[in-house]
This record gives structure tokens, C-alpha cells and sequence, in this order.
């Protein structure tokens, strides 16, 4: 699965599709060939008017629902990380309607887990899910624990994970900064189109100053500024004409100047790949009552497919019995 900001070339190799400036603005590559220099604007600033914004064009999700649980909030900030909303709005609702609590989930046979997990991609994150569901059981009595400390020490919560179920559960202060937060400080307070190719200690800190210090003012942000990254601030075609920034936006301002790290910015392309390989053979094996013999995987590179289930059995998505392949029981 490619990142939203990707698109495949013919060559086979995905090419990171560079941001294009908004219908009706001056050239990039000649703003830039001028040396704008922008004066960043005031965080405080920004971030009045993202809120303002977020108050009146929110999306109304489940997980935002005042009847949400940390565990609702914990399982959506995991399907998220790699897969859009509106592939995760209906799993998520099979899920929790399934499984409502930690305890729920850690009792679960694991195949149940993975056939639930579907098609959301990066299965290993449902095996990780189960992995935390048995530890929120064992040691914290079934419920999610509020402190930064122990969230990070469950399997599979890092630091995003664990600061956006602080800001958006809790409703505590916390940095959360996912991609599309990174997105928008960088245009809007850098200039630049994207961010480093890599989350800096830089950012990071920049984005801690940002965060307001009192609880529901920094979950509120967090939530907000991730809602204008998604909705006005995307990934390649940033609609500035709705954005509540946009005569603040150092990038706008700057004339949008070019990704000078557009060339670092390559993954591999989904067909062909090992990736799509592991994809075809956990579908295979959630679609069968029994064991799948690997002649009965459709597959055209042998060797391929022999990595692919090597892969999958040492991951632990599937487990090789004398009749041929299923998940994990
Ligand atoms: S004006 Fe708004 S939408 Fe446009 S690049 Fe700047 S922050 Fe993003």
C-alpha cells in the first residue's frame, strides 16, 4: 500500500508526486528563483484560527463521539497509522462492536483477530493490537492506563500512539505529531513543502513549544491541526482557498517553493512486490475454513512466494501444518 502522497511510475518505482501549488498561484521554481524571504507567523496565531476552523468543520467521527473509550480511541490511533479514514470507519465499528474492551480482545482466537483486521493492511498491527489488549488486561484490570509512562511500555504504543490516546481519550496535554501535523507546521511555519524526510529532535521540540499548556486547549490543537493536515492541508494538492491560514502560510507566501527533498522521497511500488506477495497469501488464508496448500496461492514468482510465507509464518501471521497454510489459532 502506498502512502496517499505517492503515486506509481511506469518504471515500477513510486515517485513521491510533488506537492502542486493550489490552481491560480505563481510558479513555484520562480518564486524561489527570488529569494522571498518570509517572516514565519505568530504559533498563537495560527493556532486561534485552526481552532476556530475545527470547531465549525470537524469531521464527525466515532471515535471522537463523546460516548468514545480510551480503549475506542487506542484501537483507531493503531488502524489509522497506515490506512485512511474511510477504509477504517468500518472496521473499527466491527471491531469495538466485537470486541468493546481489552479483555474482550485478548480472549479472542487469533485468526478471529486477523480475519477482523481485513484489508486494512500491515496485519502485524492487529497481532500488536492483541499483544496490548493482553497487557491492558494483565496489568492495568482491563483499562487503559492515563500516564504517558505506561502507555509507552505496552507492546506496539510509541510516542505518537501514546500522546494521542493522552490528548484524545484523556483529554490531556500532549504533542502528537503525526504526518499530517508535520505537513502543515512545516508550510505553514517553515515555508517549505514537506518536512524532512525524517522526524527530526527538532521538530519534535518546535512541535512541544507549540503544544498549549493548558489540557483541553493541547488536545484540542493536536486534534485540530491533524484535521486541517487531512482535509485542507493534503499531501499533494493543498487547497489554500479554504484554508484558515492561508494569508498567514509562510509557505504560500514564499511563492511555494519546491520539495528540496523530492529525491529522497521514493518507496517501492505495491504490484509485484513482497508486500503485495504477503497481501495475496493472508487473503487466501482468511478466506479458508481449512489449511491452504501453497499450490492453491495464486502467484506467479515461486521464489516469491516462498519468501512471502517464510515471512509470514516467522511474523507469526501463519503457521505451516502437513495440509498446507493457516492462520495463527
Ligand atoms: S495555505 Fe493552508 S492549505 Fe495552503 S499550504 Fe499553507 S497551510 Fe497548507
Amino acid at each position: 500500500m502506498l502512502h496517499p502522497g505517492y503515486e506509481p511510475s511506469r518504471r515500477g518505482v513510486a515517485r513521491r508526486a510533488a506537492p502542486r501549488a493550489p490552481h491560480g498561484t505563481r510558479c513555484a521554481s520562480r518564486a524561489a528563483s527570488r529569494r522571498i524571504v518570509v517572516v514565519p507567523p505568530s504559533p498563537a496565531l495560527v493556532r486561534e484560527r485552526v481552532g476556530a476552523w475545527f470547531a465549525r468543520a470537524a469531521r464527525d467521527l466515532p471515535w471522537r463521539a463523546p460516548d468514545r473509550t480510551p480503549w475506542g480511541v487506542l484501537v483507531s490511533e493503531v488502524m489509522l497509522q497506515q490506512t485512511p479514514v474511510v477504509r477504517v470507519e468500518p472496521v473499527w465499528r466491527e471491531w469495538m462492536a466485537r470486541w468493546p474492551g481489552p479483555a474482550d480482545l485478548a480472549a479472542a482466537p487469533t485468526a478471529d483477530v486477523l480475519r477482523a483486521w481485513g484489508r486494512l493492511g500491515y496485519p502485524r498491527r492487529a497481532l500488536r493490537l492483541q499483544d496490548c489488549a493482553h497487557a491492558i488486561t494483565e496489568r492495568h484490570d482491563g483499562q487503559v492506563p492515563d500516564g504517558l509512562d505506561e502507555l509507552l511500555a505496552l507492546p506496539g504504543v510509541g510516542a505518537y500512539t501514546a500522546g494521542a490516546v493522552t490528548a484524545f481519550a484523556f483529554g490531556r496535554r500532549a504533542v502528537v505529531l503525526d504526518t499530517n501535523v508535520r505537513r502543515v507546521l512545516a508550510r505553514a511555519l517553515d515555508g517549505v513543502a514537506l518536512p524532512h524526510p525524517h522526524q527530526t529532535v527538532a521538530e519534535v521540540r518546535r512541535a512541544e513549544a507549540l503544544v498549549p499548556q493548558d489540557d483541553a486547549e493541547a488536545a484540542e490543537w493536536a486534534a485540530a491541526s491533524m484535521e486541517l493536515g487531512a482535509l485542507v492541508c493534503t499531501a499533494r494538492s493543498p487547497r489554500c482557498g479554504e484554508c484558515p491560514v492561508a494569508d498567514l502560510c509562510a509557505w504560500r507566501l514564499a511563492g511555494f517553493p519546491a520539495d528540496e527533498h523530492a529525491a529522497r522521497r521514493r518507496t517501492q511500488a505495491w504490484a509485484g512486490t513482497d508486500r503485495q506477495c504477503r497481501g495475496r497469501v493472508m487473503a487466501a488464508l482468511r478466506a479458508a475454513d481449512g489449511p491452504v496448500p501453497r499450490a492453491g496461492i495464486d502467484w506467479p514468482d515461486p521464489a516469491q512466494l516462498d519468501r512471502a510465507l517464510a515471512g509470514l509464518v516467522e511474523d507469526h501471521l501463519a503457521e505451516q501444518t502437513p495440509d498446507g497454510y493457516v492462520l495463527p489459532r
